[in-house]
């Protein structure tokens, strides 16, 4: 190859990444998961992300208006990036296996942050985010470095956490699989809001949610992909 076809395929590949992060968000906007210009995505590219700009309507976004933000925090692009830029960037040096970030102001996620209650092991659903809760991390100001701290550890050892009077946050090894997270945090939350209207429900032990996250190993088409790999 060319130099200047390489350029053109890195170029085109970043258009495509662009795009990505642009109907992630317009499906999590409508999936209902976000209202107004609340919430945002972002994947990981190169040393850094791209990340949807800073209070735009997610209907006009072009792909020209993802910014790109290094890994020393240098945003290059037209628009200003997304205020929570520091929380999306310390999720990427947190986890190396994560590719993908979507947060969301989602109803349910909302008030159960408002409360300060994170989501125990009330259904086996919850070890969706990789353990047997999904933790609300304290309250900081948005696009501080404050709260970039409080996510980076929530996210440490799950792909989802709620944010105290904030919202949530799920991440992924993919852009899709982080927005289908923030759906099953959404779900979990609506249903740990319902039932908790009728008392404090019965728990799930530590070793029933072991045997959950290991047959979650083997769930839908997985052990049957690989298979056939
Ligand atoms: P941005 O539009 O700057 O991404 O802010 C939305 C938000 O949810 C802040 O927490
Ligand atoms: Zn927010």
């Amino acid at each position: 190859m060319t130099g200047e076809n390489r350029a053109t395929t890195a170029k085109a590949a970043e258009t495509t990444a662009r795009r990505e992060v642009i109907e992630t968000a317009l499906a999590m906007s409508r999936r209902g998961l976000s209202p107004g210009r609340s919430g945002n995505v972002s994947r990981r590219w190169r040393d850094g992300m791209l990340i949807t700009p800073s209070g735009m309507a997610y209907e006009e976004l072009v792909p020209s208006d993802v910014v790109f933000v290094g890994a020393d925090g240098k945003a290059n692009g037209k628009r200003k990036p997304s205020s929570e830029w520091l929380f999306h960037l310390a999720v990427y040096a947190a986890r190396s296996d994560m590719h993908g970030a979507v947060h969301t102001h989602s109803m349910h996620a909302v008030v159960l942050a408002c409360a300060g209650k994170s989501i125990p092991a009330f259904h086996y659903m919850v070890a969706a985010a990789g353990g047997d809760d999904i933790p609300c991390v304290p309250y900081a100001a948005f696009g501080t470095e404050a709260l970039a701290r409080h996510v980076a550890k929530g996210i440490e050892r799950r792909n989802a956490c709620l944010m105290a009077h904030h919202g949530q946050i799920a991440i992924g090894t993919t852009l899709m699989a982080a927005l289908e997270l923030a759906a099953e945090v959404e779900t979990l939350a609506e249903q740990y809001y319902k039932v908790l209207t009728m008392g404090r429900p019965a728990l799930l032990s530590a070793s029933e949610m072991a045997e959950v996250l290991e047959r979650f190993k083997a769930y839908g088409q997985k052990a049957q992909n690989k298979a056939r790999d």
